[in-house]
């Protein structure tokens, strides 16, 4: 039975969501003076757990100095792989490319590091965060905005609490309960393409290579990962999605052999398999009265150019910037004011409309039939492989080095006093 709401707790900022960027925001914000709760509705290491799921994501360079500003980098390092060349070509076209690291002047393009890795890493840290109060299994159920403070009622195996706080993160995911329920409408497209995502042994294994190959079924990712194995990450119409799904290791090997080719040798086993229905959702502010928007709750995109996270973590330490600063400002500031909601907000909106229209553009020119479009590609792909210009700005677009950046995001320390430059890749 339901026990009867009690007392609300109080917070300055509650943390809807401790998914990837809610838990990093949780970790970022560690040292200021906040009392700061998470409310995750499926705990950390729990198989069901959404957002530490069998994916992996591809950490940009920006993302890897932000983890180094949170003292995470190293821990994750140890497990991730770098990628130190991109080779990107279109399946039976002529055109071609290849990003180099050295080229760019970088050690790695990025890094390859698996989600539950990542979520295991900053939960183990969070139990070491003496303020912080962390609320899971627990389902926000409903937001109710006053003008000092949010109520959230939030949903406790039994019991039903009631958490009282200055300011509310919407850190919820791509459907985003607080989003909605603070009236922030979000647009969503269906991209009807579905991500297959498989661990393959490849017989020719290359350290350090991604594979980014366009075929006419859609796109397949192809990440270098540790033990000599690959993740792939087929896009694929949602029926023909469900039938590569459904196919017999060895079919479903052949048939990923057919469309990416020979570069990797033959494609020698495969383990579980999973699915993704993609779409982009964006939602059309990144703030309501009390309550900051971030991660996928304000934009999921597609995975083609890996910056989904990228972008959300971008977020994150923006947000936890802002409130750096505010607290240094004042001693009893108020976190949830609408002068530190705007700062956010109005700091975001470059980043996240280049990089949304930059991800959008890409699955559309790449998803398209159109004879010229493909022409066009082709010929785009052999001007872009011999422009160190273009792979220039490209590679400092994906690596989260353009526009203005947070503290974290440039290697130093979050608030202005700690004057230590972190050591970052
Ligand atoms: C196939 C695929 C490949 C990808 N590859 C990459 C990549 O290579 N690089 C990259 O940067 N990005 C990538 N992404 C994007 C990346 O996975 C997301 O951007 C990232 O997971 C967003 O994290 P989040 O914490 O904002 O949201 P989520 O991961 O959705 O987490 C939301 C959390 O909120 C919790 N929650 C939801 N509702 C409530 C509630 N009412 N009360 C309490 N808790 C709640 C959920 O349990 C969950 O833990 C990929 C995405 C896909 C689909």
């Amino acid at each position: 039975m339901t026990e009867a709401p009690s007392e609300p707790v109080r917070c300055d900022v509650a943390i809807v969501g401790g998914g990837l960027v809610g838990a990093s925001l949780a970790l970022a914000l560690a040292h200021l003076p906040l009392e700061v709760m998470v409310i995750e509705a499926v705990p950390p290491l729990d198989p069901k757990q959404p957002s530490f799921d069998a994916k992996t994501t591809a950490l940009s360079n920006g993302t890897a100095r932000i983890f180094a500003g949170l003292g995470l980098w190293d821990e994750i390092a140890r497990e991730a792989t770098p990628i130190r060349q991109i080779h990107v070509s279109d399946r039976g076209h002529f055109g071609s490319a290849l990003i180099d690291a050295k080229e760019q002047g970088l050690s790695a393009l990025g890094y390859v590091a698996e989600n539950r890795r990542i979520g295991a890493a900053l939960w183990r840290r969070l139990s070491g965060v003496a303020r912080l109060q962390v609320r899971s299994p627990a389902t926000v159920s409903a937001v109710e905005a006053h003008p000092d403070y949010v109520v959230l009622t939030v949903q406790e195996s039994t019991c039903v609490t009631r958490v009282c706080a200055r300011l509310v993160v919407a850190a919820d995911g791509a459907q985003s309960l607080v989003r909605q329920a603070s009236g922030v409408a979000a647009t969503r497209v269906d991209y009807q393409q579905t991500a297959v995502i498989a661990r393959v042994m490849p017989e020719r294994w290359q350290d350090a290579i991604a594979y980014e190959r366009f075929t006419p079924d859609g796109p397949i990712a192809i990440l270098p990962a540790p033990e000599g194995r690959v993740v792939v990450v087929w896009t694929l119409a949602p029926l023909v999605a469900e039938r590569v799904m459904a196919l017999p290791d060895a079919t479903f090997l052949s048939e990923l052999q057919d469309a990416f080719g020979w570069r990797l040798g033959r494609f020698v086993s495969v383990a579980e398999r999973h699915s993704y229905p993609l779409a982009l959702t964006q939602a059309s502010a990144s703030s309501a009265p009390r309550v900051a928007i971030i991660g996928n709750a304000a934009q999921g995109l597609h995975p083609i150019a890996g910056q989904g996270f990228n972008l959300g973590l971008r977020d994150a330490a923006t947000l936890a910037e802002v409130l750096a600063d505010a607290c240094g400002v004042e001693a009893t500031v108020d976190v949830g004011s609408e002068e530190v909601l705007q700062r956010f907000t109005a700091w975001r909106e470059r980043d996240r409309r280049l990089l949304i229209g930059f991800t959008d553009g890409l699955v559309r020119v790449f998803a398209s039939p159109f004879a010229p479009i493909r022409a066009l590609r082709s010929l785009g792909l052999v001007l872009f492989d011999l422009s160190p210009t273009a792979k220039s700005a490209l590679s400092k677009l994906s690596a989260g080095f353009a526009g203005r950046l947070p503290r974290l995001a440039r290697g130093l320390a979050l608030t202005r006093d700690a004057h230590a430059k972190v050591s970052a890749p």
